[in-house]
Order: C-alpha cells, then sequence, then structure tokens
C-alpha cells in the first residue's frame, strides 16, 4: 500500500490503541466539532439519558472511530463496533440490537454500505427503541416486535451524501469532519512520538504534519516511516534533514500529495486538458477504484484548490496546473 493511503493497515490498528486520545479534551483539531460533542455528551449526562444518535462523516484517517471511543469512554458506556460490509441481512443488525444492552454505544463505520433492510430495520431502531423480527414465509409471516434498551449510534460514514435522507434525518448530532490544521497535526505527531519513545525536533515534527494530507493517520505513519529511516541512516536520530530524505523516498511532496493524487492531477492536465472530466473516466484513466478518487484523493485536492468539482466533472485550477509544473491554459479569453 502506499504510505499515504488512509486506510490503516492490520499493523496499524494494533498500533493505534497506544496512540488514540482517550477523552474529548486529549482530541486535537476539529473545535467545532469538540465543542458541540461536549455540549451533546453534558447534556445527556445532566439529564441521566442516553446521548442522540450521533453521524460523523469526513474522508478516512480523520478521528472516526476515535471519537466514538471517546463517546463510550465519555459516557461510561460499553462500545460494540461494527460496519456496513459486515451487516448483509437485516437478521445480522436484529441479532447485534437484541444483545445491546442500556446507553451502549454502537459504532456503525461505514453505514452507507449496509443492505436496504438493514437500513430500514435501523430506522425503527433508533426511533423507537424497537425491531420488527419477521417470522415464517408468505402469508403466514407475522411481525414480531422486540424491544431493545435505548442506545446511542454512532455513524460514520466518508460524505454524509451518501446517506438516503431518512436515515440522515434520524441522527440528533451530525459533525463533519475536516482534514486538520498542519499546527494540530504537529501536536498529534509531537504526543505520538513521545508515546513511542521516538525522539523528534519540532522542525521535524513540523515536516511531518505539512506532508500528512492533514490527516491524523498518515501523520502517524509518517512519523513511524521517518523513524525507521533514521534508524538505518542516523542510528535513530530524527533531523528535518532525515526526515526530508524519508519523505521524499516514499513520494510525499511537500504538500503531502501522494502519488495518487498527483496521478489524478496530471490525468485531468495532461489527458484531458483541464477538464471537465467524470469521475469514472478519471478513475480508469488512473486505474483506481471510482470510489477511492472521490472519497480520497478528490477532497484533499479540492481543499488544497488544484481541483475543482463542476456539474460536467472535475477541472484542473491554475494552481493544480502550477503544482505539477505545467502552464495553466489561458481561458480568459475565449
Ligand atoms: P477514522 O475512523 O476516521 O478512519 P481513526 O479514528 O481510526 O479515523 O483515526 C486514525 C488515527 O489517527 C488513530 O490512530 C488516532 O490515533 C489518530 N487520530 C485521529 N484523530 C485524532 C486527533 N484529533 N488527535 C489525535 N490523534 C488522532
Amino acid at each position: 500500500t502506499s504510505p499515504v493511503d488512509p486506510w490503516p493497515t492490520p499493523d496499524e490498528r494494533a498500533a493505534d490503541a497506544t496512540l488514540r486520545p482517550g477523552t474529548l479534551s486529549e482530541f486535537e483539531g476539529q473545535p467545532r466539532v469538540v465543542d458541540q460533542l461536549g455540549l451533546v455528551l453534558e447534556a445527556a449526562r445532566h439529564r441521566g439519558h442516553t446521548p442522540d444518535h450521533v453521524l460523523l462523516s469526513g474522508p478516512p484517517g480523520l478521528g472516526k472511530t476515535t471519537l466514538a471511543m471517546i463517546i463510550a469512554t465519555e459516557m461510561g458506556a460499553p462500545l460494540r463496533i461494527t460496519s456496513g460490509p459486515a451487516i448483509q441481512h437485516a437478521g445480522d443488525l436484529a441479532a447485534i440490537l437484541s444483545g445491546l444492552t442500556e446507553g451502549e454505544v454502537l459504532f456503525l463505520d461505514e453505514i452507507h454500505r449496509m443492505s436496504r433492510p438493514a437500513e430500514e430495520m435501523l430506522y425503527l431502531a433508533m426511533e423507537d427503541f424497537r425491531v420488527d423480527v419477521v417470522v415464517g414465509k408468505g402469508p403466514g409471516a407475522t411481525a414480531i416486535p422486540i424491544e431493545i434498551p435505548p442506545f446511542t449510534l454512532v455513524g460514520a460514514t466518508t460524505r454524509a451524501g451518501l446517506l438516503p435522507g431518512p436515515l440522515r434525518d434520524r441522527f440528533g448530532f451530525t459533525a463533519q469532519l475536516d482534514f486538520y490544521e498542519a499546527a494540530d497535526l504537529e501536536r498529534i505527531v509531537v504526543r505520538s512520538a513521545a508515546r513511542l519513545g521516538i525522539e523528534v525536533d519540532d522542525a521535524s515534527a513540523a515536516e511531518i504534519a505539512r506532508r500528512s494530507r492533514g490527516t491524523p493517520r498518515i501523520a502517524n505513519r509518517l512519523l513511524r516511516r521517518v523513524r525507521d529511516y533514521a534508524q538505518v541512516h542516523n542510528g535513530g536520530a530524527v533531523t528535518l534533514e532525515l526526515s526530508r530524505g524519508a519523505l521524499e523516498l516514499y513520494e510525499v511532496d511537500p504538500l503531502g500529495l501522494d502519488r495518487l493524487d498527483r496521478a489524478v492531477l496530471e490525468a485531468i492536465c495532461r489527458k484531458f486538458g483541464g477538464g471537465p472530466v467524470g469521475v469514472s473516466t478519471l478513475a480508469i484513466s488512473v486505474g483506481e477504484e471510482t470510489e477511492t478518487i472521490e472519497e480520497v484523493a478528490e477532497p484533499f485536492l479540492v481543499r488544497l484548490g488544484f481541483i475543482m468539482r463542476t456539474p460536467r466533472g472535475r477541472i484542473a485550477t491554475p494552481a493544480g496546473w502550477r503544482h505539477i509544473g505545467l502552464v495553466p491554459p489561458d481561458r480568459s479569453g475565449g
């Protein structure tokens, strides 16, 4: 996998346990989300209720799973983790829901990939804390209502727009996670380095942060790669020069673009004259899944102002042309 692939590798899932912030106050960045969520949890504690269902959206690696864990910790509640692709039949969901204990937090990652019947069962569970289990087939089938204890659903999705309206509407609190500021990522790198016993100076931490695509998971990964590189080349001490060397080796450019981001930008400019080009055409031309282009490369390129989404397709901006060393076409005269 690419070093800046925002999805976790199996190793990282294990390492995550040491690197995840455990409480809302340790969670870096995203100040608005942290404040709003803090209020939701505080109010629920006051009333002695379970908090409203929470929908978290945003590109992978920005802290959705971490926030779900924090919600459970802050409420002193158990946490159950599952994902949309794991729930293919309504029965899978019924089994999970009926096994919940009062106040439990259910984290449903990739909620947009749940099957349709499961989704309908979830509506009822979110609203009435009840599931209807259908027994039998054909005209003799009957729905047996089963009550489930009040719980909090934390749903995660890369884009809220992927969810059907009725599902979105059933969340009391919705938060959109955005790419992190470099200063926030720098604090994350420094904290992770301390936890992993890696010595990094401020300049190296800043360099790693700047090249992390605004994504904490990537910041933590690049930190480990830089550590490896420093061990081999310098007996372990991380310096700015070594950090740059490592990041270049892993094909992360100074703005944090990785191979895929650059391939997308290059394709739009070189193969499609700057666009507009449809996302599926683009995906084929760089040999990637459409979903990965839309959920990973595109949000970051849009955020940097290198590409724009238009109804007719994606176009490269003048800044995008220049980033890959090309001269933007003059479109002023027409
Ligand atoms: P997602 O579920 O959105 O893919 P995760 O919650 O798994 O992302 O976060 C990925 C990694 O980034 C975790 O290991 C966590 O340690 C780190 N991380 C995410 N958000 C933060 C944050 N705000 N502060 C510190 N570390 C974070």
